[in-house]
């Protein structure tokens, strides 16, 4: 199982491409900039600011309680997610593999020292008063499209140990996935009877290997978006539905009575 951020539209937070693959975001922060210029984590952290709200108060969706339930009825042996919202591991979902970390825990360049996102958000508001956080429109990983008003009286918090750099615990464009992370996936895959993709175009090359590694294994693939992936030559299914819906009905079909996600809709059953 991979999923991707079409599994968690549904819960509020954007998708980066539309249903034809296009990217829809302002260029994101690259790791070697953000590693090495003030300026680049300036502007990170700015948007950053912004989009927490948004992510911070997004809840698992159908589809998040749907994967939940498969996995429960071991359908589902090891969820592999592209996201960085944590919604799979909030939905219950014990095997998740977080491909890309989680934007709701902060590192520590310098020391390893860990933050929780919530701290750091409390301290970017207190340092910063005079920027706003509701005005932004969001983007996916806590990102917001902001202004392009000049960064430089942005106020970056550091590290409260040791005065370094602060850098969210998720893989930034340019930087590698940790290899134990990677190694941990393939060898889910390995171990599986098939691959099946959840929300996802593929268009990272960390998320499509794990299809190129399922062919070459001689795995049926199969998958679960709207519009365009960049597997489609390799699927053995496509289902060009929703993720929420589809997810639901699978999981009701193979006997499982998906967990309501918490402050959704009740659904009464007959
Ligand atoms: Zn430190």
């Amino acid at each position: 199982m991979l999923t991707g951020a079409g599994t968690s539209t549904e819960s509020g937070i954007p998708g980066y491409r539309d249903a034809d693959g296009r990217w829809m975001r302002a260029a994101p922060v690259l790791y070697q900039d953000f590693v090495r210029l003030a300026a680049a984590r300036r502007r990170y952290w700015r948007r950053s600011m912004a989009g927490w709200p948004l992510l911070a108060a997004a809840r698992p969706n159908a589809a998040h309680a749907a994967l939940a339930s498969l996995e429960a009825l071991r359908h589902v042996t090891r969820i592999v997610t592209q996201n960085v919202d944590g919604l799979h591991e909030r939905a219950g979902s014990g095997t998740t593999i977080a491909l890309h970390g989680c934007v709701g825990d902060v590192v520590c360049l310098n020391c390893g020292g860990r933050f929780s996102r919530a701290a750091v958000q409390q301290a970017l508001e207190a340092a910063n008063p005079y920027f706003g956080v509701s005005a932004a429109d969001a983007a996916p990983d806590g990102d917001a499209n902001v202004a392009d008003d000049p960064d430089d009286a942005f106020d970056v918090p550091a590290c409260a140990h040791c005065g370094g750099v602060l850098k969210p615990d998720v893989v930034f464009f340019g930087e590698g996935v940790p290899k134990d992370r990677v190694d941990k996936a393939r060898a889910a895959l390995e171990e599986s009877d098939a691959m099946l993709v959840v929300g996802s175009s593929l268009a990272v090359y960390s998320g499509y290997r794990f299809c190129e590694w399922a062919a070459a294994l001689r795995k049926p693939i199969a998958a679960i978006n709207i519009g365009r992936t960049r597997a489609d030559p390799l699927l053995a299914l496509k289902a060009n539905e929703p993720c929420g819906p589809a997810l639901t009905d699978l999981a009701e079909r193979l006997g499982g009575a998906p967990r309501r996600p918490r402050g959704g809709p009740a659904v009464s059953r007959g």
